[in-house]
């Protein structure tokens, strides 16, 4: 449809990067593009309506990028999940597995309570081990998953499989 053939155009990819083999999908040809980024926003921003999120979680640091104006269009506060020592305040601190050994996210503890019903929001799910440590994240504070909104999926690495487990029964939209 349109807006995928708009949301496509504008992600660029760079071959070799952050190491050789990897054919990174870069986005900021679509933030520098204000009709893309709206596009995209107001996307997300449907989706986090249609789902009833009542807060976005977005993940550092493209899920800040995006997260932070769908949330304001979307009328919905905003909680950054950040990499580990990053938060000032009291966390919860989740680690999990990559490649080749692991890494941690935290959220500020107070800012996700019972009653929230969060939507996640990044750019790109790639094995999937990001947004599952943030599901885990949002339960752990008592909060319910709306949903994981990302813009694209790199379907080839079977991150949608990995996190299905997590979602219990939470949509996963990729646009
Ligand atoms: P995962 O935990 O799913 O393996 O990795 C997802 C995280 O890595 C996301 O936060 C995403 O921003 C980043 N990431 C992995 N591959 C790419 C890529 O090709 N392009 C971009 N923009 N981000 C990527």
């Amino acid at each position: 449809t349109d807006i995928r053939e708009l949301l496509l155009s504008r992600i660029r990819d760079v071959a070799d990067y952050p190491e050789p083999g990897v054919m990174f999908k870069d986005i900021t040809p679509l933030l520098a593009d204000p009709g893309a980024f709206t596009a995209l926003t107001d996307e997300l921003a449907r989706i986090a309506e249609r789902h009833a999120a009542t807060k976005i979680v977005g993940l550092e640091a493209r899920g800040f990028i995006l997260g932070a104006p769908v949330a304001v269009r979307a009328g919905l506060g905003f909680i950054p999940v950040r990499k580990a020592g990053k938060l000032p305040g009291a966390t919860l601190r989740q680690s999990y597995d990559l490649e080749y050994g692991s890494a941690e996210i935290e959220v500020h503890a107070e800012d996700l309570s019972a009653g929230d019903r969060v939507l996640v929001v990044d750019d790109v799910l790639a094995t999937g081990g990001t947004a599952e440590a943030s599901l885990q994240l949002i339960r752990r504070a008592g909060a319910e998953v709306a949903g994981v909104a990302v813009l694209m999926e790199l379907a080839f690495l079977g991150g949608r499989a990995r996190l299905e487990p997590a979602l219990e029964g939470a949509p996963l939209e990729a646009l």
